[in-house]
């Protein structure tokens, strides 16, 4: 049974402001969980101003997580991740979170502690500071609703807009990996994958410092996180710019996923979501290390001038890469 609403706050507040040596508490927060809001100092100085960021995100039971499939640790770590990799695909550097959690009535108070205790881990590790939120009982299944506020410097956030004819599309990481994880559960629900074969999809590591990086050497004309599964991001970034784009097939790096590593279909990497790695561009004369942060880049393909999305590949006819997106494949 949950903690009443008051000693729950207590405890959040508690396991928020609890001390970790080495990664101070983030210098704009001025003050978090206590008051009738937090107050936050976002806009730099007069020499360094700065813009503000702002993303939410849902986490519901039975639509981006479920009981039996998901520990409360993942939960927890899978609900910040998604708000830092929004803040991340901006070029941002993340500052607050605050966290609305309805809860149901018969929910074990352990299952919040591992859950809260995940999602502050993975705040700490980033400088992220759980400035607030709301606490409340719901009348079926667990819904988490998160705010993340982040900063960039003023005028640079790394927008979908920015793509350009002739740029190169890059991705991070490895792609499909989240998707392959959910096919396991749903084809062998006796079977259950296990979290360290399948990383990215129950720990998912938002990849702030190579957003970061990307915008502080200006190599990125474009970004957007892959959230929803290739097809659908790089539409979206390609609507958002009004261009077009041709994708090579076969440079797709895909992840390797269970025991022994196997690499997911190619069906999945370009459909799969919820891998968090970053999508963007960068102008043709530009040079993109291989590695940024420790974390692959692959270039796979090019921006176009016309409107539509082209799959090439070395086997098969030129197709038009229709946006699948991920519902297709969680239904
Ligand atoms: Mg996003």
């Amino acid at each position: 049974v949950p903690l009443p609403e008051k000693s729950l706050i207590a405890r959040i507040r508690r396991m928020a402001a609890s001390s970790n040596p080495g990664r101070p508490r983030n210098s704009s927060v001025l003050a978090g969980i206590g008051d009738d809001c937090a107050v936050l100092r976002l806009t730099g100085t007069p020499r360094n101003p700065r813009d503000t960021l702002v993303t939410t995100d849902f986490s519901l039971e039975n639509v981006h997580f479920r009981r039996d499939w998901h520990s409360p640790e993942s939960v927890g770590h899978r609900c910040l991740a998604r708000g830092l990799s929004d803040i991340a695909a901006m070029g941002g550097d993340p500052v607050a979170a605050f966290l609305s959690l309805a809860v149901p009535r018969d929910l074990p108070q352990l299952w919040i502690n591992r859950f809260l205790g995940s999602l502050i881990d993975l705040a700490r590790k980033h400088s992220v500071t759980l400035c607030g939120g709301d606490t409340a009982e719901s009348p079926a299944g667990i819904l988490a609703d998160i705010a993340v506020v982040g900063t960039v410097p003023q005028g640079k956030a790394l927008m979908r807009s920015g793509a350009r004819p002739g740029d190169r599309i890059y991705v991070s990481g490895q792609l499909g990996g989240s998707a392959a994880a959910i096919e396991e559960l749903m084809t062998k629900p006796r079977r259950k994958p296990k979290p360290q074969d399948y990383l990215r999809h129950f720990f998912p590591e938002p990849r702030i410092e190579l957003g970061r990086i990307l915008r502080e050497k200006g190599l990125a004309s474009a970004m957007i996180d892959t959230s929803d599964g290739l097809s659908t991001d790089l539409a979206h970034l390609c609507e958002e710019s009004g261009v077009g784009a041709e994708v090579q097939a076969e440079a797709i790096p895909r992840a390797a996923v269970g025991k022994p590593r196997r690499e997911v279909d190619l069906e999945l990497a370009l459909h799969g979501g919820e891998d968090y790695e970053l999508l963007f561009t960068a102008p043709r004369g530009k040079s993109v290390p291989s590695r940024i942060a420790g974390v692959p880049i692959t270039q796979i393909g090019t921006i176009t001038r016309g409107r539509k999305i082209l799959l090439r590949s070395q086997t098969r006819a030129r197709q038009e890469l229709k946006p699948q997106g991920w519902e297709h494949f969680r239904h």
